[in-house]
């Protein structure tokens, strides 16, 4: 169907109804307010995205990104939509697909747990699979010439397709939640990176709205994102996997906007990993391993106004729920084959609550 088809145009438009009357459905995400050990004056909040439809806040991405390509032109009736993804991207996006009813394919390693698979296709999704992970883009990018469909390509479209401005995004969303509290200007707010989206929403808002606030970014073992963003150069690759599901890149990612960054931190998986079983005891609800480093790194910049005598707020995120990770970062067995050793990170912890001091 051509471009200028009226009636493209008019499917278009449902396409776009569907998707926003979704999200007009949709409750906006709790701010939990978490119970941090220690003295009064400095006070920590999760934005708890995992209560998303799709369980991530990668439902926030997707609904972006459709978005997007609808208005782009890039989608019309019967596009099939491709993505290289092997985890909670491509969920969220086979939701979304199934929404607006064009098809979706997912490409990803073989590796792939068997449910995740299953949770693609229970929303419709086809998964696809290559024997390397680094094939996934190409392979993704063929696929969709292939068949005309339109390859979504989170890593490169993720920062431009968030309005940073507003519309709700998270990070309007987190200081409209913030209004009424003791210091409704957060001091900090930390996240960790996987496409770079997510921070550079909140630090290109903080700059708009000309708050006082700084932004962290929290990385994990084998990422490139936080030598890259010291060195000032997208060019940099380790060319190793994140074990921490969800952030973590071997290089660079485009969507990854350096400029907004105030301080980036470098976590142990070990330490994540501590951090999430902790955060989920202490919180009553259980989080992923990138909560954990989120954690971690709000525990780092807590101690640092701690130390400095500061008051005031810190945000981080709950990116997704510790469900999808019993049988892996809640499996003492698969920490253990997995080469890491939680006992130091868990006595700071222990040491935290005791004594109201974080020396990680
Ligand atoms: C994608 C993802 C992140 C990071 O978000 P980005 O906006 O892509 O940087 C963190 N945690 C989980 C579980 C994710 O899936």
């Amino acid at each position: 169907m051509p471009r200028s088809d009226p009636q493209r145009r008019s499917w278009v438009d449902e396409a776009i109804r569907r998707v926003d009357a979704d999200a007009n459905r949709s409750a906006d995400t709790h701010l939990h307010v978490f119970p941090l050990p220690g003295g009064p004056g400095i006070e920590l909040y999760l934005k708890d995205e995992s209560i998303h439809p799709t369980g991530s806040l990668k439902h926030r991405l997707a609904r972006s990104l459709f978005l997007y390509a609808l208005c782009n032109g890039w989608v019309g009736p019967g596009t099939t939509i491709v993505e290289a993804s092997s985890g909670s991207t491509a969920i969220s996006e086979a939701y979304f697909a199934r929404l607006i009813g064009v098809p979706f394919v997912a490409v990803m390693p073989r590796s792939t747990s068997a449910r995740k698979i299953a949770l693609i296709e229970w929303y419709g999704g086809r998964c696809h699979f290559v024997d390397e992970a680094p094939d996934m883009y190409a392979e993704a990018a063929r696929l969709a010439r292939e068949c005309g469909g339109h390859y979504m390509d989170q890593f490169t479209f993720a920062e431009r397709a968030t309005d940073w401005r507003g519309n709700n995004n998270i990070a309007e969303s987190i200081f409209a939640q913030l209004e009424k509290e003791r210091h409704p200007v957060p001091a900090w707010v930390v996240v960790s990176a996987g496409t770079g989206g997510t921070s550079a929403t909140i630090g290109r808002y903080v700059r708009y709205r000309r708050h006082v606030t700084r932004v962290m970014v929290a990385d994990p073992e084998n990422s490139a994102f936080l030598d890259g963003w010291d060195l000032d150069t997208s060019d940099y690759t380790t060319g190793a996997a994140s074990r921490i599901e969800g952030i973590g890149r071997p290089r660079v990612e485009p969507s990854f906007v350096g400029g907004v960054i105030d301080d980036m931190v470098r976590v142990p998986d070990a330490a994540s990993i501590a951090a999430m079983r902790w955060c989920s005891r202490r919180l009553g609800r259980s989080v992923g391993g990138s909560t954990g480093t989120n954690m971690w790194g709000a525990l780092t910049v807590i101690e640092r106004m701690r130390a400095a005598g500061e008051t005031g707020s810190v945000v981080t995120l709950l990116c997704d729920s510790g469900d999808r990770y019993v049988s892996t970062y809640y499996d003492d067995a698969w920490v253990a084959e997995h080469g890491l050793d939680l006992t130091p990170y868990e006595a700071v912890l222990a040491e935290l609550e005791e004594t109201g001091r974080f020396t990680g």
